[in-house]
């Protein structure tokens, strides 16, 4: 049965001149079926290269309107159309304005999972693999805004020494791991390495070895590869780092760090995706010409790691 699906999807695929984009916390078998598979940063500058007609963009809503933005020719779908980032959507684009009013002057840094109409609002976006390069790269004494996630904003402010305006948003998949679950794995793992997201909060962040975006993790367990390694981030990523690194082990800090519109996307749609078109994301123009200024600097300015 799922065989026969996946073959009529690679027929779908073939005849649309689509490519399937996937990120890293998607389930595991979107991920094989997948073209190609990254974080934020991988899959933007993925999205932007392709010379397919039509992007699946196997993810959340903020990650297809950046493909749409970087490719405004080309037709993206976001098989699941209620596939959202809950942290995306702790800010708009008037907050976001009002906080410019009150610090006139200010650089605003937006974390790539945010809206269009808030990127559009930005000067600058940045993912977790290179938030810290992209505060670096501005002017040392002027103000800098961060949104929205407050974690991400710290981690870049610690990193930089910047004193930064932070948005207080979130990942609810992030924060559910707790410091009690760092300790725990730690003692059951001593020779464990812990790898954490920067979206974990603070306490959490202290108790770990490495912080590193997803992309980052993939690449230093693949320099280690007969590690054993705690995961402190959405627990897709599982998936990935088994694969590529067979010999090693990968222990998950928390079973709860799932989130729950990466997993709305299945195979079933992504086949009536392929095969009714649907469902197009696309950006206003004025929008999309302002967003991508900040994003084509997001991509220009990459990661030290
Ligand atoms: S893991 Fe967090 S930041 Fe990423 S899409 Fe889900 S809610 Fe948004």
């Amino acid at each position: 049965m799922q065989q026969r699906l996946l073959e009529k999807i690679q027929q779908f695929k073939k005849k649309r001149k689509a490519v399937i984009l996937a990120h890293n916390y998607q389930p595991g078998q979107i991920q094989d079926l997948a073209d190609f598979c990254g974080d934020s940063l991988g899959l933007s500058i993925k999205a932007s290269q392709t010379d397919a007609e039509v992007i699946v963009f196997c993810g959340v809503r903020f990650m297809a309107e950046t493909a749409a933005i970087l490719s405004p020719e080309k037709t993206v779908l976001l098989p699941e159309k209620y596939a959202g980032c809950p942290m995306a959507d702790m800010i708009t684009a008037e907050q976001l304005r009002q906080l410019k009013a009150q610090h006139p002057g200010a650089v605003v840094v937006c974390y790539v999972n945010s809206t269009a109409e808030v990127k559009a609002e930005s000067d600058y976006c940045c993912t977790s693999a290179n938030a810290v390069e992209v505060v670096k790269s501005l002017p040392a004494n002027g103000e800098i805004i961060f949104v929205p996630d407050r974690h991400l904003g710290r981690f870049a402010a610690d990193r930089t020494g910047r004193n930064i305006i932070l948005w207080p948003g979130y990942c609810a998949s992030h924060v559910v791991i707790t410091e009690e679950d760092i300790k725990t794995a730690k003692a059951k793992y001593p020779d464990a390495v812990i790898m954490a997201h920067p979206e974990c909060t603070e306490p959490v962040k202290a108790l770990c070895d490495k912080l590193l975006s997803t992309g980052q993790m993939l690449r230093y367990a693949g320099q280690n590869k007969h590690g054993r390694f705690i995961v402190a981030t959405e627990t897709g990523i599982i998936h990935a780092l088994q694969k590529q690194n067979p010999q090693a082990e990968f222990i998950a800090a928390s079973e709860r760090a799932i989130c729950p519109n990466m997993k709305k996307i299945t195979l079933e749609k992504i086949f009536w995706s392929l095969e009714d078109m649907q469902h197009k994301v696309t950006v206003d123009e004025p929008i999309r010409t302002k967003a991508r200024k900040a994003i084509d600097r997001m991509v220009e300015i990459l990661p030290t790691e």
